[in-house]
């Protein structure tokens, strides 16, 4: 099932008259979410990614615009009506009930022609238990699980109705580090099996990056970028997307283009064809530079971090904006840790130009 936002408006009032303190949640969001897709909904706090979600739901109005599931128009529709399975950070099950009840549980809310015989809810809820892998766990009780199998009653009972939509709002924020992992590769399991078309709500860019077809990067109501995860973080654009994707995070610096060649700081470090001289902010990704004794870019070495497989080079540059620089470099290179400089060249296509500004993305 695909899903057209429209125009998709929510302002929440101001709550006081005399202030003009009103909060535009949401801001013209334009996106159609194709068939079959786990798109993620992703940024910082207060971006507007939860109210979008409750407005797909149902359970918000927007204050403009229109959401379409294939060609029907929901967005006055209940949310009983939409044909959704929502999911939220606390499971919310019932604790006096058994896992089997439930999920049964919206089945047997069902009214007039969609009510179901109970041999057809008990075979829809084994379904449901199967796909998420809790079908032995059917006769307890949620405080005889752990975290992980009691979000995986949520999304059993959010898919037991087979949803058209499968809506999930931050649901593995509960879940300690390594359930975490594990349950975000269920939920991109479960959604390629049922292909269900999914929305998944996170503040956490790796999570969203490693299961979704698609992300949304929003900040304050406003989309950023759309789309696939490897496209948004090879090419941002602009410094807030490349800033919220990726760990370590990109490093940043001050720098000026001169005759079509980048400075950082007296340094020329690149050759930038076609770009207008002007002073410019610089995003470099970790892994974009390389360790080369001739390179142009000097830095004064802090420490060396080993990971195994690459090591982390931190160090420190008078016209970064951060106040350090991580690099990561493959481990078959040494670092002479006593030296106090490292000197680098850069990967072109790692290095990213944003007017100073607006911020936007200047393509070289
Ligand atoms: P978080 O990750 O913290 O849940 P979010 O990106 O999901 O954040 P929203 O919950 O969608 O953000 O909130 C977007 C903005 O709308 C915030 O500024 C928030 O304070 C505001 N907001 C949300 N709900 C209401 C409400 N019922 N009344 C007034 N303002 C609201």
């Amino acid at each position: 099932m695909k899903i057209v936002l429209k125009n998709l408006t929510k302002v929440f009032p101001s709550r006081n008259k005399k202030s003009n303190d009103e909060v535009i949640a949401v801001n013209n969001f334009d996106f159609e979410i194709p068939d079959g897709k786990l798109i993620g909904l992703l940024g910082p706090s207060g971006c507007g990614k939860s109210t979008t979600l409750y407005m797909i739901s149902g359970l918000q109005k927007p204050t403009g615009g229109q959401i379409f599931f294939g060609d029907d128009d929901v967005t006055q529709l209940s949310t009983e009506k939409r044909g959704i399975g929502l999911v939220f950070q606390n499971y919310a099950l019932y604790p006096h009930m058994t896992v089997k009840q439930n999920i049964l549980f919206p089945l047997q809310n069902l009214k007039g022609a969609d009510k179901m015989p109970k041999e057809k809810m008990l075979e829809q809820a084994y379904h449901a238990a199967k796909l998420v892998q809790i079908e032995d766990l059917m006769e307890r009780k949620p405080s005889e699980l752990s975290g992980g199998q009691q979000q995986r009653v949520a999304i059993a009972r959010a898919l037991v109705k087979m949803p058209r939509v499968l809506l999930l709002d931050e649901p593995l924020s509960n879940l300690d580090a390594r359930l975490r992992l594990q349950t975000r590769e269920e939920i991109r399991r479960i959604q390629k099996e049922t292909g269900i078309t999914t929305v998944f709500v996170t503040h956490d860019q790796e999570e969203a990056m490693s299961i979704s077809d698609m992300i949304v990067v929003m900040k304050l109501g406003v989309v950023q970028q759309i789309g696939e995860p490897q496209s948004v973080y090879d090419s941002p654009a602009n410094l807030f997307v490349a800033k919220f994707l990726g760990t370590p995070p990109i490093n940043v610096f001050e720098g000026e283009v001169k005759n079509e060649t980048l400075y950082i700081g007296d340094e020329a470090v690149l050759s930038v064809p076609g770009v207008a001289s002007q002073p410019v902010t610089v995003g470099i990704r970790p892994e974009g530079f390389q360790l080369d004794p001739m390179g142009p870019l000097k830095c004064r070495l802090s420490n060396v971090e080993v990971m195994g497989r690459d090591v982390s080079i931190v160090s420190k540059h008078e016209n970064s904006l951060n106040p350090i620089i991580r690099s990561i470099i493959n481990a078959d290179h040494k670092v002479d840790i006593a030296s106090e400089f490292v000197s680098y060249s850069l990967k072109p296509n790692k290095v990213f130009l944003f007017h100073k500004e607006t911020e936007d993305r200047i393509f070289f």
